[in-house]
């Protein structure tokens, strides 16, 4: 029997591209049959597609972040502003504090009054002045972080190895 390369003249995709085309068969195949497959099927399916390889995760180095956690906006410190901190201003609206004022810190030490950091937490975790990160509860996003200190980390290290041999 011919293959369907032979028939339509084409070069045999390599073996990763044709483990690809499967993959995405088996998703149509999935989409169309909705209800037929067990949660257990369902569940190995998923553990063996690699969305992001695919296409199909999210590129978290080019979306925004996902909302802080609820749990860690409610734990950040409320701090009332006297004295020389009332003459801080909120990175957000750019108007000073009043003084007696009550404005919430972040991790970072910025101040900021809460109508204008919560509705920003709720879209994002990350301080609008410097970007340091709030944990978020976006399971795919804390292992894109982990992911991404690891590489990191890696790189630290061959980068340390390097100069201690070129040094
Ligand atoms: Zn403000
Ligand atoms: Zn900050």
């Amino acid at each position: 029997m011919a293959s369907y390369f032979d028939e339509h003249d084409c070069e045999p995709s390599a073996p990763e591209r044709e483990a690809r085309t499967n993959i995405l068969l088996e998703i149509a195949r999935w989409v169309r049959g909705a209800g037929r497959w067990t949660p257990g099927e369902l569940r190995s399916l998923f553990i063996s597609v690699d969305f992001e390889d695919l296409g199909l995760g999210v590129d978290w180095d080019h979306h925004l972040p996902p909302p802080a956690a609820k749990t860690a906006v409610e734990s950040l410190p409320r701090t009332v502003m006297r004295g020389c901190r009332s003459e801080l201003k909120c990175p957000v609206c750019l108007l000073e504090f009043e003084e007696e004022e009550t404005a919430i810190e972040m991790p970072c030490h910025h101040f900021f009054h809460s109508n204008c950091i919560l509705p920003w937490l709720s879209k994002t975790n990350s301080c609008p002045l410097c970007r340091h990160e709030l944990p978020t509860d976006d399971d795919t996003y804390e292992e894109h972080k982990r992911d991404k200190a690891r590489k990191q980390q890696e790189k630290h290290r061959l980068e340390s190895l390097h100069g201690a041999m070129y040094t």
